[in-house]
């Protein structure tokens, strides 16, 4: 890839940097697993109205509707990350279910979910794991039976983040219980007030909830709610899976949290000695630094692939295994600098960042499993990837 740019793209790097200068006080940082408030919903506006969030998408979907243009996307991308300016919300509705629907929802679904999803005013959860269907999605239960122009919905699903306060889940239910195990499953959206679900929180190590069981009796739901076809659930879980795995592994986020170590490290001092100046730790940030680019210039083949339209092959599989350890590697180098002021986490005077790499460190082995888990990922790429034989089944081992 030629990574020398035109005049016209240098001017477009001036106008992204004027417009982070200038908005520099709004700044809001992404909702976590709370809902939004005002002000990450003002800061959500702005970057969509000038064409930093929802860029491609069409305008009459709620998007900015510029033609996809993998140059300009990559100096928004840089420009927000020199800045640490957050780039708006990156929750399951935009990064998930958005791309989903562009890619097989009716009119009627893109029109009515894809606008207030991009604002940050429709909150959604994924409701696809379940006590006995996790690495094996394809053996999951909760059924859909017909009744009417409805299904009821009934069963449960598990590790459901952010169920306590979404608006609308997407979920995946079995509609032909005959049918071999990938074929009998629908995708459907329906609200999370609909009577007849029931959200338990599960308390993780962070301290949060930030997933739930939720339980499912007899929960009526339109049949027009099923997207990409009723028995396709399969293929449309994948389209949301690929999507979830990229952003789960977007090394410029992980670019962003490297950042933030090398600032951690040339302001704590031990003796006076700045971390970043201790030659122990400094070989381990460019350990670091060394594997955060390699994934940077990865990124760049994804980028070329994407431009001359050809498969992104190795390069795009490695992406959620690698980041996601990674920015879990950073995390552990960032309590390791904190030394004793790592066990820190509940309010302080000492506590650092509010307990934010502390939170990373405890949350983000939970990504490690989340959308995949690293096993797996190794399983895919293995076969898909380097070609080597398919695992045996348990059956036949
Ligand atoms: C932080 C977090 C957030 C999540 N959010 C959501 C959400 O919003 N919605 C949702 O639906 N789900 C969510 N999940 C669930 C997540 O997708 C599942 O946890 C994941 O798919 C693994 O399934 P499991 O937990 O059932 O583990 P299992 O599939 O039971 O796996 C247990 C262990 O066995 C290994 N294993 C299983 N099969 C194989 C194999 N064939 N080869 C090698 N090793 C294998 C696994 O790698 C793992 O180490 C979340 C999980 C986490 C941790």
């Amino acid at each position: 890839m030629d990574l020398k740019l035109t005049p016209e793209m240098e001017a477009f790097r001036d106008e992204v940097r004027g417009f982070l200068q200038t908005h520099e006080d709004r700044y809001a940082p992404n909702a976590g697993d709370e809902r939004p408030r005002e002000a990450a919903l003002e800061w959500q506006a702005l970057l969509i109205d000038h064409g930093y969030a929802a860029r491609t998408i069409p305008r009459e979907y709620g998007g900015y509707g510029a033609e996809p243009d993998i140059l300009k996307s990559r100096i928004i991308t840089e420009e927000f990350t020199a800045a640490g300016a957050p780039r708006g919300f990156a929750n399951q509705g935009i990064s998930m279910l958005v791309p989903t629907l562009l890619e097989v929802g009716s009119e009627e679904q893109k029109k009515r979910w894809i606008a207030p999803t991009l604002r940050g005013e429709v909150v959604w959860c994924q409701g696809y794991s379940e006590p006995g269907a996790g690495s094996d999605l394809a053996s999951l239960q909760t059924k859909a039976t017909e009744d009417g122009d409805d299904f009821l919905i009934s069963g449960s699903k598990i590790w459901t983040s952010t169920a306590a306060q979404a608006d609308m889940i997407f979920c995946l239910v079995r509609t032909e219980p005959q049918a071999p195990k990938h074929d009998g499953i629908s995708y459907v959206l329906f609200p999370m007030k609909t009577p007849g679900i029931e959200v338990r929180p599960l308390k993780t190590m962070t301290g949060s909830a930030e997933f739930n069981e939720v339980f499912f009796t007899d929960v009526r739901v339109p049949q027009s709610a099923v997207v990409g076809g009723r028995g396709r659930g399969w293929f449309v879980a994948n389209a949301t899976l690929k999507h979830e795995r990229g952003m789960l592994g977007d090394p410029n986020a992980t670019e962003a949290r490297l950042h933030s170590l090398i600032e951690l490290m040339k302001t704590e001092r031990v003796d006076g000695v700045r971390l970043i100046d201790d030659p122990v730790m400094c070989d381990r940030l460019m350990q670091l630094q060394a594997r955060v680019l390699t994934m940077k210039f990865n990124g760049l083949r994804l980028l070329t692939a994407s431009m001359t339209g050809e498969s992104a092959g190795m390069a795009g599989l490695v992406v959620k295994l690698q980041g996601c350890e990674l920015n879990h590697q950073i995390a552990a180098l960032a309590i390791d600098a904190l030394g004793e002021l790592g066990v820190l986490y509940e309010d302080g005077p000492y506590l650092r960042s509010k307990g934010s790499w502390q939170r990373s460190y405890m949350f983000d082995l939970g990504l490690i499993i989340g959308g995949g888990t690293a096993q797996i990922q190794k399983n895919i790429i293995s076969e898909r990837g380097l070609g080597m034989p398919r695992e045996p089944k348990l059956a036949s081992v």
